[in-house]
């Protein structure tokens, strides 16, 4: 059957070949572990369950997953043993199950989650290229959404990201996984139960982009929705032909960015300490529980 879960529309046949994603129709995974470094509702004190998914239907010449993501290195786990993997996660006592760059596998981990429930919250953990339609059927199946929304130009989508559409859709993606959870819920101890944190990774060179997104935000999701400015961009990946991208964020660029968010009056904005601009916080992708 031909593949058009996403944006990219490529058609391809999963089950002989690989789409523009890089990957065919079975789950591959590179990492599935605790992690302790994501927002703070979300890894809490016990880690945050992720599970990464290997290929990627966005392809950031910037990935810090590129291995993954680009490179597609992974193993094939059947349905099964992807259940068996977050049972062990839940098993190490994780506040919730993190699927880290899902996308390309929306409709395969729709079906599956109607067969599997699990005890602690879902997380969708995406890039936010990714089609309206096809989140609807993760309705309900999802209580976290995690979503990135990278650009607001779409000149700097199809440079970096080969995506001249990424914000059309990503736009009506966060939309939808606002609809489906339109407040953000916490337990007494502020682990996140069920809600939207949308992340933003500034990029050198691109605060104007940073706050038009923000802008966007406010409008569109309100200044209730929890978002993250991320500080982390480390060079790395594919970047020789980008010498803007030659260089971590300033503390100006990233500070100038925090600032326009608390004046527009955003109530929960997670800020990152440059500490985390560093490649020692890429992930192992040494199929560690898999
Ligand atoms: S998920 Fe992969 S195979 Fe399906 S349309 Fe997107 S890029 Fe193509």
């Amino acid at each position: 059957m031909k593949c058009n879960i996403c944006p990219r529309e490529c058609g391809a046949d999963r089950e002989k070949g690989r789409g523009y994603c890089g990957v065919g129709q079975n789950f591959t995974l590179a990492r599935a572990a605790k992690h302790l470094w994501e927002e703070p509702p979300v890894s809490g004190t016990k880690g945050s369950g992720t599970v990464f998914f290997s290929g990627c239907n966005l392809g950031c010449v910037f990935c810090q997953n590129y291995e993954i993501s680009h490179g597609c290195k992974g193993k094939e786990v059947t349905a099964e043993r992807l259940r068996e993997i977050c049972d062990n996660l839940i098993g190490e006592g994780v506040h919730n199950i993190n699927f880290v760059n899902p996308t390309h596998y929306s409709s395969a981990l729709s079906y599956f989650l109607e067969k599997n429930s699990f005890s602690v919250p879902v997380v969708w953990n995406s890039g936010g290229y990714e089609k309206a339609d096809t989140l609807k059927s993760l309705e309900g199946k999802v209580q976290i959404y995690l979503p990135d929304l990278k650009y607001v130009s779409d000149e700097r989508s199809e440079k970096y990201s080969s995506a001249p559409d990424y914000f059309s859709y990503a736009s009506r993606a966060l939309i939808e996984m606002k609809r489906q959870c339109p407040e953000s819920i916490f337990d007494e101890e502020g682990i996140m139960k069920r809600g939207i944190i949308v992340r933003h990774l500034i990029l050198p060179k691109n605060t104007n982009q940073s706050l038009k997104i923000l802008d966007w935000i406010k409008e569109n999701l309100g200044t209730d929705t929890v978002i993250s400015l991320m500080s982390q961009y480390t060079p790395y990946g594919k970047i020789a032909a980008f010498p803007e991208l030659q260089r971590k964020i300033t503390e100006r660029e990233y500070f100038k960015v925090v600032g326009y968010a608390e004046n527009l009056g955003f109530e929960n904005i997670f800020t990152q300490s440059f500490l985390s601009a560093d490649e020692d916080f890429i992930p192992d992708f040494d199929f560690t529980g898999i």
